[in-house]
């Protein structure tokens, strides 16, 4: 196992910021009950105020410790400009309020921007077209299941507004932020590294001068962030372009402070890239084991992934990542996919060399659940 080390035992209680570097500040905010406590975001010193890091789910007490942070973290200085890794609700919740309020520019990166904007403006359902229904049949759900997904999701929703993906608030107007770009903040320059896979275009900020990556969801030290396929994509390839955003996020110097989304602040990154990347690929070499002995459909493989029983929500999460799984096998020519005459997809293993491979007997012990991050 990787050996991580972390430099904090606990994170700052929400409304309060600890310095992690030099005009570095990390602050927490509620994540709404969950598997997760925090979602932790960062502030950036510049010349005339402050840059914000990711900015919490729209829930109401996460503005309020947003205005506590304000009147008593910036010295009196301003937001001059707010970045947000990625669209997904824990992220960009107040990007809308902060930028009101401040009259300041968002940066996120071009594909984010606009899915979250498309996502605000509603639409079709994820789960009440045509379309869905087939990604559903095909991965080898029952019929009645996309009702409790209905009904799970409207739940949820009704509960939790905060965590939908459709966040209303999100800024009419932004400014794009690139790979390889440069942003200079308080005379020290964060480079946009993106990544692929979690989300379609996530950026993480390097300085080079403090050894420092803001890695959002990109890079977690202790969770496996959520690679899904989705019925609104179903023949997306997802864990082919994590897998070679990690590998290109190892250029990174081995003694880098890592400042993620999640967990704690961490040393390590070589080891936790090399882990993260080990863990899908012994996940697929479980599937190849499994596709090997009979086809299956990727319901009957969320066992082989997945320990715990999972409720309908929970399910889809694995569903896709179960399908992300089996679509870079096919890509590498590991598994062939038959669409059967009950309209399910069945995997089978067809590499030759996977006797070879394979060790049934000493895979990683599936993880508990799907993560929503
Ligand atoms: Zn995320």
């Amino acid at each position: 196992m990787t050996e991580l080390r972390y430099p904090y035992d606990e994170h700052p209680p929400p409304g309060t910021t600890v310095e992690v570097a030099p005009g570095v500040l990390w602050l927490t905010m509620p994540m709404g009950g969950g598997s997760l406590n925090h979602i932790n975001l960062y502030l950036l010193a510049d010349d005339e105020g402050w840059w914000v890091f990711d900015t919490g789910l729209p829930l109401a007490e996460t503005a309020e410790y947003w205005q506590q942070i304000f009147s008593t973290a910036l010295g009196g200085r301003p937001v001059v400009g707010v970045i947000c890794s990625h669209m997904h609700p824990d992220h960009i919740g107040q990007s809308g309020m902060i930028t009101e309020q401040f009259r300041c520019p968002l940066y996120m990166t071009r594909t984010e921007y606009y899915q979250a904007r498309t996502f605000s403006i509603g639409g079709p359902s994820h789960y009440g077209t045509w379309q869905s229904e087939e990604y559903f049949r095909r991965a080898g759900m029952p019929v009645d299941y996309l009702e409790a997904l209905r009904t799970a999701w409207q739940d949820r929703g009704g509960a939790n507004p905060a965590m939908s993906m459709s966040q209303t608030g999100v800024p009419g107007s932004y400014v794009r932020m690139q790979d390889g770009e440069i942003l200079t903040i308080g005379g020290r320059e964060w480079r946009v590294i993106v990544g692929q896979g979690h989300s379609p275009e996530h950026a993480c900020l390097y300085c080079s001068s403090l050894k420092v990556m803001l890695s959002g969801d990109q890079i977690l030290p202790v969770i496996t962030s959520n690679v899904s396929v989705h019925a609104n994509e179903p023949y997306a390839n997802p864990l082919m372009v994590w897998m070679e955003s990690l590998d290109r996020l190892l250029a990174v110097p081995a003694d880098t402070f890592v400042l993620p989304a999640h967990n704690l602040p961490f040393y390590g990154v070589r080891d936790r890239l090399r882990g993260l990347m080990s863990h899908h690929e012994d996940r697929m070499l479980a599937i190849e084991e499994h596709c090997a002995l009979e086809p299956a459909t990727a319901k009957e493989l969320l066992p082989v992934l997945f320990a715990r029983e999972l409720d309908a929500r929970q399910m889809t999460m694995a569903l896709g990542e179960a399908i992300a799984h089996l679509h870079l096998l096919m890509h590498r020519n590991r598994i062939e996919r038959e669409l059967c005459e009950d309209g399910c997809y069945r995997y089978r293993s067809i590499d030759p060399d996977l006797g070879r491979r394979s060790h049934p007997d000493r895979h990683d012990a599936p993880s508990d659940q799907p993560v929503m991050v």
